[in-house]
């Protein structure tokens, strides 16, 4: 069975993702394409032989369409997502499932009216090799538990268009799901600490800032978010246990060593550090549909993130202190469904 894909907002994030499907990928084809830029769309879609649609409503409720990519940008997420829900159609979302707690609540209601686990959020962090390594060892119990985890998210630039709350709900975000993840738990308190700032920003940010989470068992995770560190993109983690610490190692594929000293290559954006994770993702994100049950993270994971986002961004912008991460019960239907992909 080949799954025909239609993707809503071929960006960077999307075109990435299409050249995954067409060249590396089995059992996916992308037949229907859409962006508010129509020009993008119809270059996207005449290097595929795909047919342009003029919205998401129409690309979704095509005939050809078995399944949805939303690759537009946060805003614009939660209609795309609830009319493909609408539609019966699964659906992968790209982080994060909706800018606030709310609008991720509005697709989660639609899900379960649904009675179908239709959503999958692109939190591709949980099919890194690294992160999957690291979650092994925590869950053996061999170094005890964990009391602690630094994390860094190190990006070379962002641009103007970047705003201060960006560094939580868009930029953080993704340590906060694979810390979720990571730790089988969720985080009850949020802050953020303000490092003195870089002279290489744009004026309007706070960069870089320090989120600062405590999880139910208190667990204490601080997250150095520096989105202008200019170097490269660079990754980081260390769990710290009661008899051992566990952290993802450089991420370079050589070593050279030459009169110039001892050198790794530093990794220059997310597609660059996380193409296999992204690779591994989207192909079992397919044969998901080949299998009709959709494991991946889902909205409950984007909405649990984006409580805790909320929480950020409210310590940051209003200078609140340490913020309490308001979160409704987790719904039956994504505990006793399928399980996340481990
Ligand atoms: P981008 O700006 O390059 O691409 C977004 C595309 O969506 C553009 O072509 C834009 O014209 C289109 N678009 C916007 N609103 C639309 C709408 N209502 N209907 C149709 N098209 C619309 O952005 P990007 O960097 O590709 O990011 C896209 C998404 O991917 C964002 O949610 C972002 O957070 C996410 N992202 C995830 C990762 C990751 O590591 N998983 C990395 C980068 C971006």
């Amino acid at each position: 069975m080949t799954v025909r894909i239609g993707i809503i907002g071929p960006g960077g994030m999307g075109q990435a993702h299409i050249r995954r499907i067409t060249e590396e990928l089995a059992g996916g084809q992308v037949v229907a394409v859409t962006d508010i830029h129509p020009e993008r769309a119809r270059q996207v879609a005449d290097a595929l032989g795909a047919t342009v649609h003029t919205d998401g409503f129409a690309l979704i409720n095509a005939d050809d369409v078995d399944a949805v990519m939303v690759t537009s940008f946060g805003p614009a997420h939660e209609e795309s997502v609830i009319q493909a829900i609408e539609a019966g159609k699964p659906v992968f979302v790209e982080k994060p499932l909706a800018p606030t707690a709310d609008a991720c609540l509005r697709i989660m209601e639609a899900e379960q009216r649904a009675c179908r686990r239709l959503v999958q959020v692109g939190f591709m962090r949980r099919y890194d090799a690294s992160y999957r390594a690291m979650k092994a060892i925590l869950d053996s119990g061999e170094i005890g538990e964990v009391l602690m985890v630094h994390c860094a998210h190190r990006n070379p630039a962002v641009p103007e268009s970047y705003t201060t709350d960006m560094a939580i709900n868009d930029t953080a975000i993704h340590e906060v799901d694979t810390m979720r993840w990571l730790l089988g738990e969720e985080f009850v308190t949020a802050r953020v600490d303000r490092p003195k700032k870089t002279r290489n920003r744009f004026p309007h940010l706070l960069d870089p800032l320090v989120l600062v989470l405590e999880s139910e068992s208190g667990v204490r995770v601080d997250d150095e978010v520096f989105v202008n560190h200019q170097y490269g993109y660079d990754i980081r983690c260390e769990a710290v246990a009661e008899k051992g610490t566990v952290s993802l190692a450089d991420q370079h594929t050589i070593e050279r060593r030459d009169g110039g000293g001892h050198r790794n290559r530093v990794t220059t954006d997310h597609n660059d550090r996380f193409d296999g994770a992204f690779h591994t993702e989207i192909q079992e994100w397919i044969r998901s549909i080949e299998v009709g049950q959709v494991t991946g993270p889902s909205s409950w994971d984007g909405y649990a993130a984006a409580c805790v986002c909320d929480a950020g961004v409210k310590a940051l912008l209003e200078d609140a202190g340490t913020v309490r991460v308001e979160m409704i019960e987790k719904p039956a239907f994504y505990s006793s469904g399928v399980p996340v992909s481990a």
